[in-house]
């Protein structure tokens, strides 16, 4: 049923998962908006005629999440709210058969790698002189960067290789053009992702080049802060540290996803490391880089994972005092290799083991806040909110670390602005400052 009003097509376009899917959302909106279409990100009620949804297909809850989606704007669309409704990303790259049989009210299902099949929907091309034109959708100072896509690792529990295919790193100078761009518009702040950072260059320069790419990064003028996410431990490549050590403007920050504190597990969960190996990387991380932030995220309730098990991995975090740290409960995924085990520990065990962790983790974050009462940081502005200015030191990621809350009452702030802040008090989470 077509909505009332004969006006011109306007897209709306909604992002589910991770980053990565974000920087995918924002290159169908570069591609569209350079050919001429109205679209917009995440509008609320902007009266879009037409909705693309990207969506998330790595576990359970993501999942739910991306088919509550679609069916509600087609529930928008049965009431003559809007007139198409598209679906792409990880979801529809790995249940599009099922997907169109069973919600056959979506006009088209995409895979991951299917821009320009989504674009001909609109009678226009793909455009190869935007890339690296970039249009972002976070807030203008900080970006970020897919510097590959794919991933080649075999983890026992991961859907993503069948969503994303095999690493393809982007070569140099297309990043470097687009780390340039960026800042030419104001980013002062990039986030390195891929699915395996560390894993950038052996595919087309035939050697593990994310130090190369970063000392070329580090020269883009006008990018203050240059933030690593998703290394790998196994194979860690340790001239990054070097390059990290050297350049002020890479923050003294990495994000490891690590999973497990058990060798049996990490074996179980085919990480090529063991505990040993892994401990004994994050001491050469903190000796070459003093001070750095080590980000890493687990996963509770592996098939496999006895209460022995569980017990390493508490004494894995004990022992580790991570800075930052994530937990997911295992989500037994079809055609993963884990999936032929036994998803042994029941749903609300692995709730349980979780938590267990994150409070663990509540206190060790607590005392490292504690520990930066009267220290004078730098601070990068993101936000105003009930009273405060908000903002992150370098060793906050967007959205999953601590923030730095200012209060606004006596204190003019520009978003986007860096500032030198002293930490007058600190939670598990949070810290608190003056200019
Ligand atoms: S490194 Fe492992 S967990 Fe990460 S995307 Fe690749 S297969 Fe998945």
């Amino acid at each position: 049923m077509k909505t009332k009003s004969i006006k011109k097509d306007k897209v709306n376009i909604v992002t589910l998962g991770c980053s990565k899917n974000l920087v995918d959302s924002e290159e169908i909106l570069t591609q569209l908006r350079g050919n001429g279409i109205k679209v917009t990100h995440e509008a609320k009620k902007d009266g879009a005629n037409i909705v693309i949804i990207n969506t998330c297909g790595f576990i359970d809850n993501a999942k739910q999440e991306s088919i509550d989606t679609i069916l509600r704007y087609v529930d928008a669309k049965e009431n003559g709210e809007v007139d198409k409704v598209y679906v792409t990303g990880c979801l529809s790259q790995r249940y599009k058969d099922e997907l169109e049989v069973e919600i056959p009210a979506v006009d088209a299902f995409f895979g991951t790698r299917d821009l320009p099949m989504l674009l001909k929907k609109f009678k226009v091309n793909y455009k190869q002189e935007l890339v690296g034109e970039r249009i972002i959708t976070t807030a203008n100072h900080y970006a970020y960067l897919k510097i590959a896509e794919g991933c080649d690792r075999p983890c026992s529990f991961c859907a993503i290789p069948l969503m994303r295919g095999k690493h393809v790193s982007k070569p140099i100078d297309e990043i470097i053009k687009e780390a340039k761009n960026l800042a030419k518009n104001g980013t002062k702040e990039l986030l390195l992702i891929a699915q395996d950072l560390t894993y950038y260059g052996l595919d087309i320069y035939k050697k593990r080049n994310l130090a190369d790419l970063l000392r070329n990064l580090s020269d883009v003028e006008g990018i203050e802060w240059i933030r690593l996410h998703y290394a790998f431990p196994a194979g860690f490549p340790m001239d990054v540290l070097d390059v990290m050590a050297e350049r002020p403007n890479i923050c003294n920050y990495l994000d490891m996803p690590l999973q497990h504190g058990s060798t049996r597990m990490l074996k179980l969960m085919r990480r090529g490391i063991t505990r040993e190996k892994t401990e004994d990387l994050i001491y050469k991380i903190r000796e070459k880089v003093p001070g750095i932030a080590l980000r890493t995220t687990l996963i509770a309730g592996h098939a496999g994972e006895t209460e022995d098990d569980f017990e390493d991995m508490v004494d894995f975090v004990e022992q580790s005092r991570f800075e930052r740290l994530g937990i997911f409960t295992y989500s037994h995924e079809e055609q993963t290799h884990a999936y032929g085990m036994d998803d042994n520990v029941p749903t609300e065990v692995k709730q349980e083991r979780a938590n267990i962790v994150m409070e663990l983790q509540e206190q060790i974050s607590f005392q490292k806040n504690q520990d930066k009462i009267g220290q004078h940081l730098k601070v990068l502005i993101d936000r105003k909110e009930s009273g405060n200015y908000v903002g992150r030191t370098e060793f906050d990621s967007p959205e999953v670390d601590n923030e730095v809350l200012i209060e606004a009452k006596d204190t003019y702030l520009r978003i986007g602005d860096f500032v030198n802040v002293q930490i007058t008090d600190a939670t598990e989470f949070d810290l608190y400052g003056k200019v």
